[in-house]
């Protein structure tokens, strides 16, 4: 069976790994911490880039750090991960849902300014699969309105919206290195900081609420209790793993991006006649390779073609059931307007296997697959 995802592992990991084991070093924040962090700092031209325990603990550092208290309203799309929302309910928000443009898949930014109240405090822009949300209008609404921008850029390491990294753009920013994601640690995230007055207390809410940073590098003669906060700092074991990764990033990125063209080019015959919907990068948009999709017709369409492909040895998968029809989104969100591409687009949409060591012979095969369904389907 073709799998649907294989995590990446590059072989430097393991040298890194027992570098770490024999220097008995093996908590957060050592020599590994460092290096990613600078190659981060380095390559986004961010104030500050601070790994965590997850791309999930990222958003809840930005929730914590953003001061997001109880009734607080925060703006984001239905179709998302889980964690994008509950890291600002863990706060007391209320999640108020914005409908996706079909075409990216992102936050409609035409529906946004009719979401805000009073009570919004931050608009939270998911760039799917890697695909920047429209970041100029965004951020010209969140400055009008006084809100904060945080990027959910899980997806997005090593994408661009008109030459910005993603995660740079907002006021704070999130990856994640899920084995799922295309760098990655098993578990982890960054939080990304580009507005400056927001650099010491991020620093404090991921060592528990502690000054333990400043002391350590002999900016206070002892750390103590300051704020609030948790333990946000992963291992050296995690950072070694992601550093063996972030020193051949564009190698990797380059890979991805020729499967993911080779899937384009080959499935465009198809999407000319009409039998399904290929990805679409807006102008000014550098994407990662982080997924390849399809639309097809509905959601019955995608169940028969799901069980094709497996049948055939190919797993092909979906994801996101919208986060407003969810029993915990029904509770703590509600869905701003009308609902009128989030349901229908998520049920048409199709994931396929997408990886670094993917062949072009494993491409081939799906997209002829592809083409042999709709051939059977009666054309
Ligand atoms: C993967 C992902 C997350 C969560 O990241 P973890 O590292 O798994 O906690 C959050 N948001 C989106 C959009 C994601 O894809």
């Amino acid at each position: 069976m073709l799998p649907f995802n294989e995590p990446l592992v590059t072989g430097k990991e393991n040298a890194y790994i027992q570098e770490v084991l024999n220097r008995k070093k093996i908590s957060g924040d050592g020599d590994f911490t460092g290096k990613c962090s600078t190659w981060f700092e380095d390559h986004l031209g961010c104030r500050k880039a601070l790994l965590t325990t997850s791309g999930t603990h990222a958003l809840e550092m930005a929730a914590l750090l953003a001061d997001i208290q109880p009734a607080d309203e925060i703006i984001m799309p239905s179709y998302t991960f889980v964690s994008t929302a509950n890291a600002f309910v863990l706060r007391g928000a209320i999640i108020v849902f914005v409908d996706i443009r079909p075409d990216t898949m992102n936050i409609d930014e035409s529906r946004l300014e009719e979401a805000i109240t009073s009570k919004t405090r931050a608009i939270v822009p998911v760039h799917y699969g890697g695909v920047a949300c429209e970041m100029d209008t965004i951020m010209e609404i969140a400055a009008r309105h006084n809100l904060l921008v945080i990027e959910d850029a899980a997806q997005g390491m090593m994408s661009e919206y008109k030459g910005k990294d993603l995660g740079t753009i907002g006021h704070l920013g999130c990856y994640s290195f899920h084995e799922s994601k295309n760098y990655n640690c098993g578990e982890g995230g960054l939080l990304i900081i580009n507005d400056d007055s927001l650099v010491r207390r991020a620093e404090i809410i991921r060592e528990k609420g502690t000054n333990r940073s400043e002391f350590f590098r002999g900016q206070a003669d002892k750390y103590t209790w300051m704020d609030i906060g948790s333990s946000y700092l992963p291992s050296e074991l995690n950072a070694a793993c992601l550093y063996a990764q972030l020193e051949v990033a564009d190698h990797i990125n380059a890979r991805r991006l020729q499967l993911w063209r080779r899937y384009y080019e080959g499935l465009k015959p198809l999407a000319e006649k009409g039998r399904l919907v290929l990805p679409h990068i807006p102008e000014g948009c550098r994407h990662n390779a982080h997924m390849f999709f399809i639309k097809v017709k509905d959601g019955n369409e995608r169940q028969r073609l799901i069980r094709y492909l497996q049948e055939n040895g190919v797993m092909a998968v979906f994801h996101y059931i919208p986060l407003h029809s969810s029993p915990a989104g029904r509770l703590y969100g509600r869905f701003s307007g009308h609902d009128k591409y989030t349901t229908r687009e998520s049920e048409r949409l199709l994931r396929l296997p997408m990886y670094y060591n993917l062949e072009e012979t494993d491409v081939d095969r799906v997209v002829a697959l592809i083409g042999r369904y709709y051939e059977r389907d009666g054309s």
